[in-house]
């Protein structure tokens, strides 16, 4: 397995400056970086193996299948699955629509789902449409007062409501916090309650077991994954999966057209018509080709030892406040300064080359929540190093005196 401290060189872009200042990339929560493998395998694609999947009978498109289709078992094993549970979309936002679209057909105005108060638009506002739809009632698990989520609330409600469906993210992108999704899945289970997983944010940082996580559905995003942007896809499980409604339409994903009728293959070939991200998918599996050479718990450590030394280093400066469970964080820190706004803070720290983001990540109920309008948030992964930590905690130190 690979040290972690020599991946960091795999990274082009780290190399580079950002406003006359080293680059101190510190926003991989909204999109990961990319290895040169990763690169380079695309850049090869297009190069020299471009062609269309499941079309020709030539040796370069036969070629191209054979990619994408082994690029679907390599993103299976990662997770755990079979490679017939994998579907691919052009990232979390697509699956979570497909999922609400058809996980709702069966709903109605008895019927519920529930979310957490810490979910990414993508994972509020498809469900709120099928609800919508439907006359399906929406319920969100409740929060304590310290922006972690209340588990023993959430299994509460859930005993009492029954709801049918459960869509929670894995980890929060706002936030960062690693939700009990353990615990409620189980929970779930007894009830006949199918469970969403968001995995957009957990997917790299926690390489999650599906099987042993017991999910019916995940989904994910090539980019947040050092993979390339507008790709993903989900894992769902097969005898569920099968069962639902196909969302798009069109060319390869059918048995039989004609002006009558038309019949589908059975899925995942089903839910996928037109010609995909080829390349994309290829990108990905490049990707977890690379995570496979990490072990996952040198990473979880390693990116816990620089988040631990992060916040520490910013809960000294007097008058920062940090939100969000500082226990369970996958290297996510979320946070504001005296009254001084996010914005401000952010575009201060770019002139000192640090990228982070600021606003309302998506989660404007959460925001609201927790009585703000918006955070700062510098977010972790494992080609960052801890002189990224003091790149930026110095920025922070400069912006801070430029505002006081
Ligand atoms: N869910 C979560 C938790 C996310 O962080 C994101 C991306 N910020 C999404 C869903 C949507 O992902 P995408 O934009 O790649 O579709």
């Amino acid at each position: 397995m690979t040290d972690i401290h020599s991946l960091r060189d795999d990274f082009p872009i780290l190399d580079k400056s950002l406003n006359g200042q080293p680059l101190c990339y510190l926003d991989s929560a909204a999109t990961a970086q990319k290895p040169n493998k990763v690169i380079d395998v695309i850049k090869t694609f297009y190069q020299a193996e471009n062609s269309n999947v499941h079309r020709g009978l030539h040796t370069l498109s036969k070629n191209a299948t054979n990619r994408y289709e082994a690029a679907r078992e390599t993103i299976a094993k990662f997770l755990n699955v079979s490679a017939k549970e994998i579907v691919w979309t052009s990232g979390a936002t697509e699956s979570l629509n497909f999922l609400a679209h058809g996980l709702s057909q069966a709903l109605n105005e008895n019927s519920k789902i529930a979310i957490s108060p810490f979910e990414h638009h993508a994972n509020i506002v498809p469900w709120q449409e099928a609800c919508k739809r439907t006359g399906a009632q929406l319920l969100v698990l409740p929060m304590l007062e310290n922006g972690v989520l209340d588990e023993a609330g959430a299994i509460s409600l859930l005993q009492t409501h029954k709801p049918d469906i459960l869509s929670i993210g894995h980890v929060s992108n706002a936030l960062g916090n690693i939700h009990p999704i353990e615990s409620l899945i189980k929970a779930c289970k007894t009830l006949g309650t199918k469970t969403v997983i968001d995995g957009a944010q957990s997917f790299m940082h926690l390489r999650p077991d599906l099987v042993a996580l017991d999910c019916d559905f995940y989904v994910f995003s090539a980019h947040k994954a050092l993979g390339p942007t507008g790709v993903g896809g989900l894992y769902g499980r097969y005898n569920l999966l099968n069962t639902l409604p196909v969302y798009k339409t069109g060319g390869e994903m059918i048995q039989e057209v004609t002006f009558a009728h038309s019949t589908y293959r059975d899925a995942p070939g089903k839910f996928e018509p037109g010609t995909p991200n080829i390349s994309g998918v290829i990108g990905l599996a490049a990707a977890v080709d690379y995570l496979n050479n990490i072990s996952p718990s040198a990473l979880q450590r390693y990116e816990r030892a620089l988040y631990q030394s992060l916040l520490q280093q910013l809960n000294q400066i007097k008058g920062v406040t940090v939100y969000g469970d500082t226990q369970n964080n996958v290297g996510i820190v979320s946070f504001n300064y005296k009254n001084e706004h996010h914005y401000d803070l952010a575009t201060l720290l770019n002139t000192y080359g640090v990228a982070v983001r600021s606003g309302h990540h998506c989660a404007q109920p959460l925001m609201n929540m927790l009585n703000v309008n918006g955070t700062v948030r510098a977010s972790l992964a494992f080609y960052n190093n801890e002189a990224d930590v003091e790149h930026f905690i110095n920025a922070l130190k400069a912006t801070i005196e430029l505002l006081d």
